[in-house]
C-alpha cells in the first residue's frame, strides 16, 4: 500500500469517528450521516485504486449490482420494518467475514499470506476468529430476522439444559479453533464454522421480542469484530479500523440499552436472558372493563388540561400519525396548553425511531423528553395522551417479576390525572403481555388507527 491510500484510509476513519458523533444526536445525526458516506466513498474509492486490486470489472459489476438491489430497499423499506433489514444487514457481513476466512483458508497466495499447509500462525488465529463470529453473527441475525419480520414466533423457544448445550458447544469450539491453528486443517476449520453457525442460531432463539432491541445492537457488535478480523486476514488497516469502531459502538451501545431495560450484559452475550416461562403471549383477555371514549371526548380533555405529555409508540409509526400529532400538539399550544413528548429508549421497533419520526414531523427538540428526564412530570400532568404505546407504559415491568418485562424502566403514565390510550383494539404489545392500565379508573381507550384518531381530533379541538 502507498503513503497516500495510507493517509486517505486515515482521513475515512476521522470521517467515521465524526459519523459516529453525529449519530449521537439527532440534532447534528444528518451531518452525521455525510460524514458517514463521504468517509465510505473515500474508503472505497482507495481501495479500487490499490496496486494488487486486479479485477475491475467483476468490482464493479458487484457494486452496480449491491448499489441497484440497495437503492430499491432503501426507496421501499418502512419504517416499521428496519429493525428486521439491519438485522438481514448484519447476516451479510457476517455471512461474508466467513466466506473470506475460508477463501483465504482455501487460497491464502491469493491473499499474500503464505501457501497451503504454511499460513503463518497469527494469520490462523486472525482467520478462524473472523470465521466463527462471522459464523454466529450470520445464524442469530438470520434468527433475529425471522423472529422481527414474524416467520418465526416473537415467543422465547426454550428447552431444557439450554445453556449446558451452549457451554458445551462454545467449549468444543475453542478447542477447535486451536487444534485448526496448530493443524491448518480443512476440515477441522469446517467443522468449526458450523458448529459456530448452530451456536448463533441457539443463543438467539430463547431471546423473546421484549428483549430484541439489544440483540440486534449486539449482532451490530458481532459483525463489526467480525469484519476487524477479516481486516487482519486481508491486511487491510481501515477494515480493522472500521469494524472495531462498529464492534465497540454496537457493545457500548448494548450497554446502554441493557442498563435502560435493567438486564445484564453477561445474559445478552450468552443468550436466553429476560424470557420467563410465566409470560403470556395473547392479548388482553381480562374480563375487568374498559372506558372507550371518543375523538371529541379526548378533544374536551385535553382542551381542560393545562400540561399534556405525549408517549408515542410502535402503532404511532405503523399509522404514520406523527405529522398529524404535531398538528394536535400546536392546537393545544394555541391554548396556552403545555406539550410535552416522553420517549422510552426502546419505544418501536429501533433504537431512536420515535426520535426519528417526531424529527420528521418538525417537532421541536426541545419538546422531547428522554424517560428518565421525564418520568417524574407525569405525577403532575392532566393527560398522558399514549399513541400506539403499549410495554413501554406497561406498570407489570414493576410489579410482577413473572413478566418477561420485570425491571425494565417504564413510564409512569398511570400517574397522570387521565391517561388516554390510542390504539386499535385491546392487542398486546411486542412482549405479548395483558397492560392492566387499560382497566384503571383514570384510562379512557381511544380505540382506532392512531393516524384517523388523531386526525379526527384535530378536527374536533378546530371545531
Ligand atoms: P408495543 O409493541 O408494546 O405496542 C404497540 C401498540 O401499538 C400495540 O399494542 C398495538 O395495539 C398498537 N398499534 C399497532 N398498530 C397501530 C395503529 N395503526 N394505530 C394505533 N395503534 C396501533 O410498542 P411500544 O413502543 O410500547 O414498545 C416497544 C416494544 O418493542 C418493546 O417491547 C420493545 O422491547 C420491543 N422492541 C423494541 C425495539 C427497539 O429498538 N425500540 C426493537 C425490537 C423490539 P393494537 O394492535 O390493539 O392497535
Amino acid at each position: 500500500m502507498t503513503s497516500s491510500s495510507y493517509l486517505l484510509y486515515l482521513v475515512s476513519s476521522v470521517l467515521f469517528i465524526l459519523a459516529l458523533k453525529g449519530l449521537s444526536s439527532p440534532v447534528t445525526a444528518r451531518r452525521g450521516n455525510i460524514y458517514g458516506m463521504a468517509g465510505m466513498a473515500i474508503a472505497i474509492i482507495t481501495t479500487i485504486c490499490l496496486p494488487q486490486i486486479a479485477n475491475y470489472s467483476l468490482i464493479l459489476f458487484g457494486i452496480l449490482i449491491g448499489g441497484i438491489i440497495g437503492s430499491i430497499i432503501a426507496r421501499k423499506i418502512r419504517m416499521t420494518a428496519m429493525p428486521q433489514l439491519v438485522a438481514a444487514f448484519h447476516s451479510l457481513v457476517g455471512m461474508s467475514a466467513t466466506l473470506i476466512a475460508g477463501a483465504a483458508l482455501w487460497s491464502p497466495e491469493s491473499y499474500g499470506i503464505g501457501s497451503p499447509g504454511n499460513i503463518p500462525g497469527g494469520r490462523l488465529i486472525e482467520m478462524s476468529l473472523g470465521a466463527v463470529i462471522g459464523a454466529v453473527t450470520f445464524s442469530g441475525s438470520v434468527i433475529a430476522f425471522t423472529k422481527l419480520q414474524g416467520i418465526l414466533s416473537g415467543k422465547p423457544l426454550r428447552f431444557k439444559g439450554q445453556h449446558i448445550v451452549n457451554a458445551a458447544l462454545a467449549a468444543l469450539i475453542l478447542f477447535l479453533l486451536i487444534m485448526f491453528c496448530l493443524s491448518e486443517s480443512r476440515y477441522i476449520f469446517m467443522l468449526m464454522t458450523g458448529l459456530a453457525f448452530a451456536i448463533g442460531f441457539l443463543l438467539i432463539v430463547p431471546i423473546g421480542g421484549a428483549d430484541m432491541p439489544v440483540v440486534i445492537s449486539m449482532l451490530n457488535s458481532y459483525s463489526g469484530w467480525a469484519a476487524s478480523g477479516v481486516g487482519f486476514t486481508l491486511g487491510n488497516p481501515l477494515l480493522i479500523i472500521t469494524g472495531a469502531l462498529v464492534g465497540s459502538s454496537g457493545a457500548i451501545l448494548s450497554y446502554i440499552m441493557c442498563k435502560a431495560m435493567n438486564r445484564s450484559i453477561i445474559n445478552v452475550i450468552f443468550g436466553g436472558f429476560g424470557s420467563s416461562p410465566g409470560a403470556s403471549a395473547q392479548g388482553d383477555k381480562s374480563d375487568k372493563p374498559v372506558k372507550a371514549g371518543s375523538a371529541e371526548d379526548a378533544a374536551f380533555l385535553l382542551k381542560n388540561a393545562s400540561s399534556v405529555i405525549i408517549v408515542p409508540g410502535y402503532g404511532m409509526a405503523v399509522a404514520q400519525a406523527q405529522h398529524s400529532l404535531r398538528e394536535m400538539a400546536a392546537e393545544l399550544e394555541k391554548e396556552g396548553i403545555s406539550v410535552k413528548y416522553a420517549i422510552h429508549p426502546v419505544a418501536g421497533r429501533m433504537p431512536g425511531h420515535m426520535n426519528v419520526l417526531l424529527a420528521e414531523a418538525n417537532v421541536p427538540y426541545d419538546s422531547v423528553f428522554e424517560l428518565e428526564e421525564i418520568n417524574n412530570e407525569f405525577a403532575t400532568a392532566d393527560v398522558a395522551y399514549v399513541i400506539g404505546a403499549n410495554d413501554v407504559t406497561n406498570p407489570a415491568a414493576k410489579n410482577n417479576p413473572q413478566s418477561p418485562i420485570f425491571g425494565m424502566p417504564v413510564l409512569d403514565v398511570g400517574a397522570a390525572k387521565t391517561v388516554i390510550f390510542v390504539k386499535r383494539g385491546m392487542a398486546a404489545g411486542y412482549a405479548g403481555i395483558e397492560n392492566e392500565l387499560f382497566h384503571q379508573d383514570n384510562t379512557m381507550m381511544l380505540f382506532g388507527d392512531a393516524r384517523k384518531v388523531t386526525e379526527d381530533l384535530v378536527k374536533a379541538l378546530k371545531a
